[in-house]
């Protein structure tokens, strides 16, 4: 497993002078930490993700956005059994995003698996710019995903205003 801190802490809980140094300097974040254990944890009795690759993980309001690699994501959405078992390892909502991907497929990520028709910039009053994602489908109270949080971890992780329309409006 590849992890923001090293594998002896990631082992032991607890963290090495290498790795309490990167959490000082802002390097590492606190959520970083507890994901990697977390997951180290899960790995000593999952096989599955014995190979997964950990790029960080961004947590705010009780949301994890964990950054991971694409086969690691695809892995997880091939196994309900598997994202189960990580989402139940977090004290909140779980969001797979891939490292180094662009704000499109951040997006596209968060949605998965509602489909995202299209990702535009549109200037909003007062010449802000503002990127205007059009989900498929419409709106219904059995929506699973909170668009209010896409919205804040958009924010958040990115820093990009969205605004989210669903394609049939009525
Ligand atoms: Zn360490």
């Amino acid at each position: 497993m590849d992890l923001p801190i090293c594998g002896f802490c990631a082992k032991n809980a607890s963290l090495c002078p290498m790795c309490e140094k990167k959490v000082e300097e802002g390097i590492l974040t606190q959520a970083d930490v507890d994901a990697s254990i977390t997951l180290a944890n899960i790995a000593k009795t999952t096989n599955e993700i014995k190979d997964f690759t950990l790029y960080s993980c961004k947590e705010f309001d009780g949301n994890y956005v964990l950054s991971l690699a694409k086969n690691d994501i695809l892995t997880i959405r091939q196994s309900r059994t598997l994202y189960r078992l990580l989402q139940e390892q977090f004290k909140g909502k779980i969001w797979l995003v891939e490292a180094d991907e662009t704000d499109k497929r951040f997006i596209e990520d968060l949605f998965f698996p509602t489909k995202i028709l299209s990702i535009n910039s549109v200037w909003a009053p007062g010449g802000v710019q503002k990127t205007k994602a059009v989900v498929s489908g419409k709106w219904t109270p059995r929506f699973p995903i909170d668009t209010e949080k896409v919205v804040a971890i958009v924010k958040n992780a990115r820093n990009l205003d969205i605004e989210i329309e669903f394609e049939d409006k009525k």
